[in-house]
């Protein structure tokens, strides 16, 4: 199984420490908001890459973090706390805010066939464990104390930088921003624990008095704590290579002495007219929002896997219409062969079980594992067509095997609008029905009336 790593920058073999057991870490949501389909790309990749993987028979340990505390506004350390914020914003508590949109997070996971990793570790259950890492890092030196928290001194670890190739040591500190914390040593140290203003719900005693973590010491304190001092490998969004993953294995490896992760894996953006998908852009979907357009998780998901994981891929409802069409196609192939009785021959199974395994560890291309199914899928129909098509989904997670197609579902809104119009045609209210057309017509559908009723079909 080939991998390309961020740290090399190299593509390898990857060779777990243990023989057969991986054990792998990926950054999880900060659950102050609900997750968007960027988000999602980004745990579709994670579920690829943990099915690929035991595709080639390895068992696999892995962690997710759920960061419910400590993540500001800036990955830099400046602003409020996400969380905080959020619970200003709608007169909850930080915790209720954390407690429903972990819920929603799990939910959509699952309706996008994304496995839940093995442990979730909330960062608040885990204070203590962070805290002693702190400590750690203090009693060696590399942290100090400041007014507001204690911060890590990125020029005591000399190749701090070595996973972007930017050290951070030029930065410079009156270019920056207006708040600029000038009692750092430089400008790109980073907080290991912030003292919390009395305002701040979230707090813990420390030796520091009330106060809280800093983002980045959740993963290094939960990464140990499950997969040991060293583990194999460490997942996340480019995003995340130039700050919080830096700080990452800054932190490790000056508390451990030795590198803790072998293999660092990076999702490119999903983005919308060029820029990144992301929430303070404002150009976000939700899942629930893509189903009411009428597109369902497995053609999100199909339109994921359709692009390599270190492409960018560009956010459209032209690309989900492909997508979609293509998925159901697809689909409708497979269940002819499912229905068949026919045997095709093995040379045809073989052939292409060796194509798609080659093509899925040569650095995940799924995207032309795919295209050798459907070059498969391009023989008669056969039973054993059928098996190797759910062979090959275990990698795919695209519910091959699943009976009706959920493309065809229609959203129970637009189903309950279409009734009430039926309803008004039969009262001979035309103003209403006219109304509760436009009205299916900006949820994207289009009404057809028949004789004894109607049918409704996506613009
Ligand atoms: P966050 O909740 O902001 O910490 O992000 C959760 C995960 O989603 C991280 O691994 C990010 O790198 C990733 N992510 C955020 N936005 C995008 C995007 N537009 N495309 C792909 N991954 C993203
Ligand atoms: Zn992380």
């Amino acid at each position: 199984m080939i991998v390309f790593n961020t740290l090399t920058r190299k593509k390898g073999e990857l060779i777990p420490i243990n023989d057969n057991l991986v054990k792998m870490y990926s950054c999880g949501p900060t659950v102050y908001s609900r997750a968007h389909m960027g988000n999602m790309r980004a745990y579709i990749f994670m579920d690829t890459l943990r099915r690929v993987i035991k595709f080639n028979g390895y068992n696999l340990l892995g962690v997710m973090n759920i960061t419910d505390v400590g993540h500001l506004t800036s990955d830099a350390d400046e602003g409020e706390d996400k969380m905080e914020k959020a619970a200003k914003k709608t007169g909850k508590s930080p915790w209720e805010i954390a407690e429903h949109f972990t819920d929603l997070f799990l939910k959509d996971i699952a309706r996008l066939n994304i496995e839940r990793p093995e442990v979730i570790a909330k960062a608040t259950d885990h204070i203590p464990e962070m805290l002693s890492f702190v400590e750690g890092l203090v009693e060696k030196g590399y942290g100090y104390e400041t007014s507001d928290g204690i911060y890590f001194d990125i020029a005591k670890f000399p190749s701090y930088g070595k996973l972007s190739g930017n050290s951070h040591l030029d930065d410079n500190i009156a270019g920056a921003r207006v708040d600029v914390n000038t009692e750092k040593h430089t400008p790109a140290d980073f907080a290991l624990w912030k003292k919390a203003p009395k305002e701040h719900i979230m707090q813990w005693d420390s030796p520091w008095g009330r106060s809280y973590p800093g983002w980045h010491i959740e993963c290094s304190a939960m990464g140990r704590k499950y997969l040991g001092d060293t583990f194999d490998i460490h997942t996340g969004g480019v995003d995340h290579i130039p700050i919080h993953h830096e700080n990452e294995i800054a932190q490790s490896e000056a508390l451990l002495g030795h590198p803790a992760v072998n293999y660092w894996m990076h999702v490119e953006f999903m983005q919308v007219d060029g820029k990144k998908m992301s929430k303070s852009l404002g150009n976000t979907y939700t899942l629930d929002e893509l189903e009411e357009k009428g597109y369902s998780p497995m053609s999100f998901r199909y339109f994921c896997l359709n692009t390599h994981y270190r492409k960018k891929l560009n956010f459209t409802f032209e690309g989900m219409e492909s997508a979609k069409i293509a998925y159901s196609r697809l689909k409708a192939l497979v269940d002819e062969s499912k229905a068949s009785s026919q045997q095709a021959d093995e040379k045809i199974i073989s052939e292409f079980k060796e194509n798609f395994l080659n093509a899925v560890n040569d650095y995940l291309n799924i995207p032309l594992g795919l295209g050798h199914l459907w070059m498969l899928l391009k023989n008669p129909p056969a039973k054993n067509i059928y098996e190797a098509v759910i062979w090959a989904d275990k990698v795919l997670g695209l519910s091959l095997d699943k009976d009706e197609s959920s493309e065809l579902t229609i959203p129970e809104e637009v189903k309950a609008i279409a009734e009430e119009r039926l309803a008004a045609r039969k009262e001979k209210n035309w103003a209403k029905s006219d109304e509760l057309r436009n009205k299916l017509s900006e949820l994207g559908y289009m009404v057809k009336d028949s004789k004894d009723g109607y049918e409704l079909e996506k613009k």
